[in-house]
């Protein structure tokens, strides 16, 4: 009796939590601002977000921006303008404007006319990021970034079903997932993915020169900006007339180490690289990002002045790594194989062999500049810095550890010899589907490296 009545009980529940359901779609329209706006160079992005509401007892929905920031919301009308809640009965044919929405910024709640309902929101959104960036380069690129600034609502349990974006003639759009392109539209199918993990990127054709490079390991499409360059270490523009032979340099350096990195890996797999040079220089803080768009498609995006240096070679080091076979996040060793071997290895390709000795003598200390309150690459849990003081866990990620990573291969034979060791490790790891400390240790020891050697590189780290 007892029995029957809990899985009664628990029919009733999952019932209920099969008939309930949110299903989202997305339709993006990018616009060219009128040029009498006080931001002429800002494309509008006007998102109508479509919500299919099914069985859905709870009167009041709260839809959520996944990531916002105080200042996102302090400026929330500025952000999204023109922020508008209509709905209708799945029974009805015409939506009715709602008026009893509330939008704190970071919170959209509603009241469904019925469980069974259809939502729109409209609203234009604002990109945030670019508000801090006044080289004329930022200008004409627009960042979405889903982990930086939330630009479309979400709850636990939604279903993100398409995304279709319409895109001015001149303008280049770049997606973090597979999308499918017809002459003004391209629609991203989201089924398999998470709402919060979707990003995109508008930039204007006019600004840009695209270049190719293509061998049998990789395609490199390349976006670079026309009107502003970098030097190698700075963001000091460069006349318009030298630019030709600056990308003639820069598009060799690229391809030349990307085969040794595609051999480091033996790869095998063609892959496809999208690298957008954008100016994405924030108070002094430079940096780059790369999105796996599909095992072989990757979307690089690369501050104007890191295209000489090793970045933009640590994002393509990411794309040789499977992210899977990497050590989860809540692992203690995730920052170690994730970004500081990835370092290492960018200044060891990007970087000439002789030089290295200074290079590594220059980021220690630089490291040492600072005070630092955790010292370890195992007790970190972020890899930040903080863009007005200089400090966070980003300087133990990409300072300190490569400087450990290299002592210890000059301990063992030099860098090169770490380098040909590593390469077989790696190969191994990936035969294997996991990379971990402890193998490599095992492979390590299997390779003369001697118990203090080891046991130095551990409690230096
Ligand atoms: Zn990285």
């Amino acid at each position: 009796m007892k029995k029957q009545l809990v899985l009664f009980l628990y029919l009733a529940v999952c019932s209920t939590a099969l008939s309930q359901s949110i299903v989202s779609n997305l339709t993006i329209n990018i616009k060219e601002r009128a040029a009498n706006d006080s931001l002429p160079r800002f494309c509008t992005v006007n998102i109508e977000q479509n919500l299919v509401f099914e069985g859905y007892t709870t009167d009041t929905v709260n839809l959520q921006l996944n990531n916002v920031s105080m200042f996102m919301i302090a400026v929330k009308s500025f952000c999204f303008p023109h922020l508008a809640v209509e709905a209708r009965a799945a029974t009805e044919i015409n939506y009715r404007p709602l008026s009893n929405f509330n939008f704190d910024g970071k919170t959209l709640s509603f009241v469904l006319p019925d469980p069974n309902s259809h939502v729109k929101i409209i609203y234009e959104h604002l990109a945030l990021f670019n508000l801090a960036h006044l080289y004329a380069g930022a200008l004409y690129f627009q960042a979405y970034m889903h982990d930086q600034q939330s630009w479309l609502f979400s709850c636990l349990g939604m279903r993100m079903d398409n995304a279709v974006f319409f895109v001015p003639e001149d303008c280049y759009l770049f997606v973090n997932k597979p999308y499918i392109k017809s002459d003004d539209t391209a629609i991203v199918n989201l089924s398999s993915a998470r709402d919060i993990e979707f990003s995109f990127y508008v930039a204007k054709k006019d600004y840009y020169q695209c270049d190719t490079i293509a061998d049998i390991f990789s395609t490199m499409y390349l976006y670079f900006l026309k009107d502003i360059a970098a030097s190698s270490d700075s963001t000091y523009a460069i006349p318009i007339e030298k630019l030709n032979s600056v990308l003639v340099e820069r598009k060799e350096s690229l391809h030349t180490r990307t085969q040794k990195i595609a051999d480091f890996f033996n790869s095998k797999e063609h892959k496809f690289f999208y690298i957008i040079d954008a100016n994405l220089d924030n108070e002094g803080v430079v940096w780059g990002r790369m999105h796996r768009i599909t095992k072989k498609d990757f979307l690089i995006l690369m501050d104007t002045s890191m295209w000489n240096t090793t970045s933009v070679g640590h994002e393509i080091i990411h794309a040789y790594i499977p992210y899977e076979y990497n050590p989860p996040k809540n692992d203690s060793t995730h920052y170690f194989f994730n970004e500081s071997i990835v370092e290492y290895l960018a200044n060891y390709f990007f970087y000439e062999k002789q030089s290295l000795p200074t290079v590594y003598e220059d980021i220690i200390r630089k490291y040492y500049e600072r005070e630092n309150k955790i010292t370890s690459i195992f007790k970190i849990d972020d890899n930040r810095i903080d863009a007005s003081t200089g400090e966070g866990t980003a300087r133990i990620v990409y300072l300190k550890t490569p400087y450990i990573i290299h002592k210890f291969a000059e301990m063992i034979g030099g860098d090169e010899y770490f380098v040909e060791l590593l390469s077989e490790f790696y190969q191994q790891s990936f035969e294997k589907k996991q990379i971990s400390l402890h193998d490599m240790e095992y492979f390590f020891r299997s390779k003369s490296v001697t118990n203090e050697q080891w046991s130095w590189f551990i409690t230096n780290l």
